[in-house]
């Protein structure tokens, strides 16, 4: 067997154990005879699962009694949809666009209503994070939403906005569990659970119950709507039971590890040796802004595409795989998301390291 260092953004690296744990539990899962994806989601032992997952995730998060937890299906993008679907009772509400992600959940939000750009750094190609203490906020914004970290372009919010009182909306999918949150500032925090998680295919919502209503958009459909799946413990349909289950295992390896607290340490360590590095190498340099720049995903580039096409192969030969950039981007881009171990930064800097000698 040959593990690598998969720097990809997502479908992303899981801690080592969590896979070995699945493995083990593959064919008979604790005496049941069944593999976790072969067994019924209304029997006991799911319920045990999802339950303990639901519980092992409020306590990372210290998520408030009065947020539901949702383990939802149609990813993060089904999201940017069901969110207007659902929020948008004056069908005005408000984006900070400062990446694809958040540009993508803008333009699906102008079908329900009046989405209001009132941020954006596309001018220089979504480097930075906008000022956005003073922001001018609708009156009648059903909500203010943010992409907290751009995975395409390495940036994330240290602050959150000043929404003016206004309910917070926060994608957090390439930040999810990689540092503590303050769940109270935010009406809704989701994230695709693809980058730090668990396996693809599933969305985490955590919702203020207040937000929870039948008052949702004429014509949105029952399984588009938040009340469905909070009603019935997100067992409404079939859920993706094996995500939420290996999901679970994630939760409680964060919780070995110390929590969230112990997770941000361990982030910045891995972040600054790599930042470090491109702050004074001859070759390499990042992209964004200093002060904005993300623990989780970092996109850098040598100037030169060929030079950096050469490194993307070469580096793919010394086990450091999926380091390209972002189609939309170009160069590279190494996400170092939680289960990235600190052997694995340090191996891809000596990398770089030589790969600078050999081509300057
Ligand atoms: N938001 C962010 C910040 C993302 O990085 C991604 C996926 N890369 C998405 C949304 C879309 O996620 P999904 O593919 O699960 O719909």
């Amino acid at each position: 067997m040959r593990r690598v260092y998969n720097f990809s953004a997502g479908p992303a690296v899981l801690p080592e154990e969590v896979l070995q744990e699945a493995a083990d539990e593959m064919l008979d899962y604790r005496g049941s005879g069944m593999s976790v994806m072969e067994m019924s989601h209304r029997g006991e032992i799911f319920d045990g699962i999802i339950k303990e997952a639901e519980q092992d995730l409020r306590d990372l998060m210290h998520i408030p009694d009065n947020y539901k937890v949702l383990f939802l299906q149609g990813g993060a993008s089904q999201q940017f949809a069901m969110i207007p679907m659902n929020l948008m009772k004056n069908k005005v509400a408000d984006y900070i666009v400062t990446g694809q992600w958040a540009k993508k959940a803008y333009q699906e939000a102008q079908k329900y209503g009046k989405a209001n750009k009132i941020a954006s750094s596309e001018d220089k190609t979504f480097s930075y994070i906008p000022d956005c203490s003073d922001l001018p906020v609708s009156e009648d914004a059903d909500y203010v939403y943010i992409c907290e970290n751009n995975t395409i372009y390495g940036t994330k919010f240290k602050e959150l906005p000043n929404t003016k009182g206004k309910t917070l909306v926060a994608d957090v999918s390439s930040c999810f569990l990689s540092e503590p949150v303050d769940v109270t500032k935010y009406g809704i925090i989701y994230g695709g659970v693809q980058k730090n998680i668990g396996p693809a295919g599933m969305v985490i919502v955590i919702i203020r119950e207040d937000l929870i209503t039948e008052d949702v958009l004429p014509g949105t459909p029952t399984m588009l709507t938040y009340k469905t799946h909070a009603d019935n413990n997100s067992l409404y349909n079939t859920p993706n039971s094996y995500c939420i289950y290996i999901c679970g295992k994630v939760f409680k390896w964060l919780k070995k590890m110390g929590g969230l607290e112990a997770m941000k340490e361990r982030n910045e360590k891995k972040a600054a040796i790599l930042y470090d590095f491109l702050d004074n190498s001859r070759l390499f340099h990042g992209t964004v802004e200093k002060k904005d720049r993300s623990l989780m995903n970092v996109p850098f580039v040598t100037g030169n595409k060929e030079l950096d096409a050469k490194f993307v192969k070469e580096a793919k030969a010394a086990g450091l795989e999926n380091l390209k950039g972002h189609r939309s981007v170009g160069g590279m881009r190494a996400s170092i998301y939680n289960a990235m171990p600190l052997e694995g930064v340090e191996a891809l800097v000596a990398f770089m390291k030589k790969f600078e000698e050999e081509n300057l």
